[in-house]
């Protein structure tokens, strides 16, 4: 038996990147002379296995054929006589598809090598086209490499279209994809993730509300001023994504894509307070207004999200857009309104509520008021 670097590892070591985990296929070898050696296998739907010093990856190599729709459906072949060559022909990429023997040498049966030094992200065969998981995959590469200058290269955007067309995208499950947007979202240049699946057609069935030329423009840019601040978390860059979308529209969207809750719920945040923020008179801030917004983003009891609404709001209303300053100062002015000192004095129930909502009015008042001078 052989074993064989492949994939990551090969790929980023000639980008001259530092290379995180290393995958090994192995030629010529059964499950059971594998178990036999000390690996343990993990995964029941191919032969991968654990090298028991290492604890790297190392896959028998194996064929797939596509049988029906979607991303499930493949039948995987594997046996000692599946060859390095069969192995690296059912990859996406053919900058993924290289191998290195264990004496360094480098295996390049599809050109990787050449389209690393071209910049060029290349479907490696026509087989491409049997899981369109590969055009999420493509443009979360784009991505990534973008500013190392890779582009999709004119053949490959072209099955991309076909694949598209011929609705292989519909079946893509929920799930998957949004995975891929997860980790796309937090790629060195995720617009060209969108550029991609723009352009290839897969955006208009993914998020069709974006891909009129000034929504995407301004998804862009937001995504481009939130993904440049430091440390932004998947909730504002998703929320970044859809701010210039109508709440309904946005939260049913990220619904459909099954995101997460807490970015459903940022996302719905920034749609919710920005016509009303765009609306608001900064010359004659009210006091109750205000309060409402801190109300209606329960910022008492997520202070961290309301945070994270200011981001995105700076990136989408600007930073000095005059309401959101408001609200910022709004909302430091109340928060310092302790129920326990009310509750001391001897305020219950109703009366409570009522009164550390008079006091927070208070507060504000008097900051805002301070605003004008
Ligand atoms: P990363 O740095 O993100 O781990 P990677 O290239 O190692 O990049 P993986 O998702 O770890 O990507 O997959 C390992 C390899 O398996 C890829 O390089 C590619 O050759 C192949 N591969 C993964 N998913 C697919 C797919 N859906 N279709 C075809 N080949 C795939
Ligand atoms: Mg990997």
């Amino acid at each position: 038996m052989q074993a064989y670097l492949v994939g990551g590892a090969v790929r980023d070591s000639l980008l001259g990147l530092e290379v995180k985990d290393r995958d090994w296929v192995v030629v010529g070898a059964t499950p059971r002379e594998m178990l036999s050696k000390g690996f343990k296998q993990v995964g029941s739907d191919f032969p991968v296995f654990l090298h028991p010093g290492t604890r790297e990856e190392y896959a028998l190599a194996r064929t797939e054929r596509k049988q029906g729709r979607g991303y499930h459906g493949f039948t995987v072949y594997s046996a000692p006589d599946v060859t390095l060559e069969q192995d690296l022909k059912r990859r996406d990429l053919t900058i993924n598809a290289m191998a290195r023997t264990e004496g360094g040498e480098l295996v390049d049966p599809f050109n990787g090598r050449r389209d690393i030094d071209d910049r060029k992200l290349r479907h490696v065969s026509e087989a491409f086209a049997e899981d369109p998981l590969r055009i999420l995959r493509t443009a979360r590469f784009a991505a990534r490499f973008h500013p190392l200058g890779f582009t999709v290269c004119d053949q490959t955007m072209a099955l991309m279209k076909g694949m598209v067309a011929s609705g292989e995208v519909d079946h893509l499950v929920p799930e998957r994809v949004w995975q891929e947007f997860q980790r796309a979202l937090h790629e060195k240049a995720p617009e060209a993730f969108f550029e991609v699946l723009r352009d290839c057609g897969a955006l208009a069935v993914l998020i069709p509300e974006i891909t009129s030329s000034a929504v995407f423009t301004r998804a862009m840019a937001a995504l481009r001023c939130v993904h440049n601040r430091a440390d932004t978390d998947t909730e504002e860059r998703f929320a970044a994504l859809l701010s210039s979308l109508d709440e309904p529209v946005a939260l049913a969207r990220a619904k459909a894509l099954k995101a997460p809750n807490d970015c459903q719920n940022l996302a719905r945040l920034v749609t919710a307070f920005t016509p009303q923020l765009r609306n608001s008179d900064p010359h004659n801030p009210e006091a109750d207004a205000l309060l409402n917004l801190l109300d209606q983003a329960d910022f008492w009891r997520r202070p961290e999200r309301f945070s994270q609404l200011l981001n995105v709001l700076e990136c989408t209303l600007s930073a000095d857009f005059p309401p959101l300053n408001l609200l910022r100062t709004a909302s430091k002015a109340a928060t310092g309104v302790e129920p326990k000192a009310l509750l001391a004095q001897g305020y219950k129930g109703k009366e409570l509520g009522d009164a550390i909502r008079h006091e927070r009015l208070e507060r504000i008042r008097d900051a805002i008021a301070h605003t004008k001078d």
